[in-house]
């Protein structure tokens, strides 16, 4: 997306987080293996009894495991502007952990003489920039002629495209920031959203390294580690020279694996249902 005359840029800032956020996983996962009560955790943790070093390495084995409620005790804030219309209907897909406010085209008067707007940069490749910018000029013209005629906002806008930017203020959960990363910085998603969620990451990262670490697309070796996406997908993807495809994985299992993957029979249900604690 490139900046002219009228584009809108994105920014992504973090506002503010949870305080602690380190000790705040720590001492969620520590009171459901624990004998001591989470007061006394915390009271370990304020004498620091407790280096940052064993609360890091504590929390880094716990995220490789499936036991994730705890991620939803920490919270993250992030103010979000100049993105389009086209990325807002995806990004609120999103909703479990995950609150948006969003920009009003009911409430804003959009009164600018052009409107602004978010242009892919695949129309400037193509040549028909000019023609794109043209017509949000007549879109920008009628919508002030239609709020001059009285029409309401909220009649107004049914003439604003796609392109048409807009504004967040955001509050999500480590669990699902987690997840976000998982689908949003995997090339299948869209170039916007996708390049929104990487500066929601890299605001993370400027203050809490040891979480972000963790904000990875699915294929990464924090998160499931291989890609599940279509062979052809991951062959033209450019993560796909370092992380594997699950085929291929299942692949080398049968030829080396010291035990087979066969599909799961009522024999096998019967077994789980019948085993003994681990
Ligand atoms: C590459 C890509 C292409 C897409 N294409 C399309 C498309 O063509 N059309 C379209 O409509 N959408 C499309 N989507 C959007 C997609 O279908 C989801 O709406 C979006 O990813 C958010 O859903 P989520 O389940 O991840 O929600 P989240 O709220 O982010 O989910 C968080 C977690 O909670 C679970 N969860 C959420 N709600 C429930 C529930 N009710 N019951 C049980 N578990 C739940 C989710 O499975 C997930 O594990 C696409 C998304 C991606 C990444």
């Amino acid at each position: 997306m490139s900046d002219g005359p009228n584009q809108a840029r994105m920014e992504v800032r973090l506002i503010d987080y949870a305080r602690s956020p380190l000790e705040k996983l720590y001492a969620a996962f520590r009171t459901c293996y624990s004998a001591d009560s989470p007061i006394e955790i915390w009271q370990k943790i304020e004498a620091e009894k407790i280096s940052r070093e064993k609360i890091r390495e504590f929390i880094g084995e716990r995220l490789k495991t499936g036991h994730a409620s705890p991620l939803e005790q920490v919270v993250f804030w992030f103010a979000i502007s100049g993105v389009s219309r086209s990325l807002s209907h995806q990004f609120v897909r999103h909703r479990i952990g995950i609150s948006f406010e969003q920009q009003s085209q009911r409430y804003v008067r959009f009164k600018q003489d052009q409107l602004a707007f978010v242009m892919p940069e695949s129309w400037s490749r193509a040549q028909l920039d000019q023609e794109f910018a043209g017509l949000l000029g007549q879109i920008s013209e009628l919508y002030a002629r239609a709020l001059k005629a009285g029409i309401p906002a909220e009649d107004a806008r049914f003439i604003l495209p796609n392109a048409a930017p807009t504004n967040f203020h955001v509050m999500v959960n480590f669990a699902e920031m987690l997840h976000i990363c998982d689908l949003r910085l995997c090339v299948r998603a869209q170039w916007e959203i996708r390049r929104m969620v990487a500066l929601m990451r890299a605001e993370i990262k400027r203050v809490l390294p040891e979480i972000a670490l963790f904000l990875q697309p699915k294929c990464g070796e924090n998160r499931m580690g291989y890609c599940d996406e279509s062979r052809a997908d991951w062959e033209k993807c450019p993560l796909g020279r370092v992380r594997p495809h699950k085929a291929d994985l299942f692949a080398m299992y049968q030829q080396y694996g010291r035990r087979k993957a066969e599909p799961l029979g009522e024999a096998e249900f019967k077994a789980v249902e019948d085993q003994e604690q681990l």
